[in-house]
């Protein structure tokens, strides 16, 4: 992924918008490249700091660590999805064994 296509998808990291295989490339490259690491952060700030000027809130945010959390949270949607299609396919394969397990005992009879 190139540092242009990585900061043109920062809205719609922002927004929840990619897609998984879309959101690890973003964040594999977040993590390997500061320049685009530190303009993921501002847009963070921005975000942020429109959201506490529209609820009108005193609140100070540590930044870094904030979009530390958010990445590590995406992250892990990643890693829960990846899990659930391994478990998804060894399914398919347990339907299909006892298929043919069914299939030789059938043919048998
Ligand atoms: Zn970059």
């Amino acid at each position: 992924m190139t540092c242009k296509e990585c900061q043109q998808m920062i809205p719609d990291y922002m927004n929840n918008y990619l897609k998984p295989k879309e959101l690890k490339r973003f964040i594999n490259h977040v993590h390997t490249c500061s320049q685009c690491y530190e303009e993921l952060e501002t847009y963070v700030i921005v975000s942020l700091a429109t959201q506490v000027f529209d609820e009108n809130a005193d609140v100070s945010y540590d930044i870094k660590d904030l979009l530390e959390k958010d990445l590590n949270e995406k992250e892990n949607q990643l890693r829960k999805r990846k899990r659930r299609v391994i478990l998804l396919l060894i399914f398919i394969l347990v339907f299909l064994i006892l298929d043919m397990i069914l299939t030789i005992h059938w043919l048998n009879m």
